[in-house]
């Protein structure tokens, strides 16, 4: 049987994530690869991730994968020389932004486009979240704090 709260969290996890891949992100970020979804069409609920570069921090880049099949982005500019850039965004980065942003230190600091993330999230919970909110759960997620915006 389903938990009726862990599919809420599944959802509201969910999108949150495709929310700031399709727009809350890429004013800062480029996405080099992006899945949400399963060969069939279901949504990937465990499994979704993206990586993204800063672009404007990092332009010359090249990509690999490693013997885990893992996406990698490398920048060799000067003072990068080689080194792996790319940031990845999964379950894990929504899951941690979101405890941080329910924290009183990011969820009363920050300013949410309607309400403030749910401290608790249950079957009823309907947040109203918007671009800029994804956008601040996975900067929170990825670097403990927002950096850009
Ligand atoms: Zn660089």
């Amino acid at each position: 049987m389903t938990n009726p709260s862990v599919t809420t969290r599944n959802e509201l996890f969910l999108g949150l994530f495709t929310t700031a891949l399709e727009g809350g992100i890429g004013y800062w970020s480029q996405a080099l690869s992006y899945h949400w979804c399963n060969d069939g069409g279901t949504e990937d609920y465990e499994g979704f991730n993206a990586l993204v570069v800063d672009t404007e921090e990092h332009e010359c880049l090249s990509t690999r994968r490693d013997d885990a099949g893992v996406l990698h982005a490398y920048c060799h500019e000067e003072g990068c020389d080689g080194k792996d850039v790319g940031l990845l965004i999964n379950r894990d980065v929504i899951a941690k932004g979101y405890r941080l942003a329910t924290s009183p230190a990011w969820r009363n600091a920050l300013a949410w486009s309607s309400d403030k993330p749910p401290l608790i999230i249950t079957e009823d919970t309907d947040w109203d979240y918007d671009a800029g909110d994804a956008d601040m759960i996975v900067q929170l997620g990825l670097f403990d704090k927002v950096v850009f915006g």
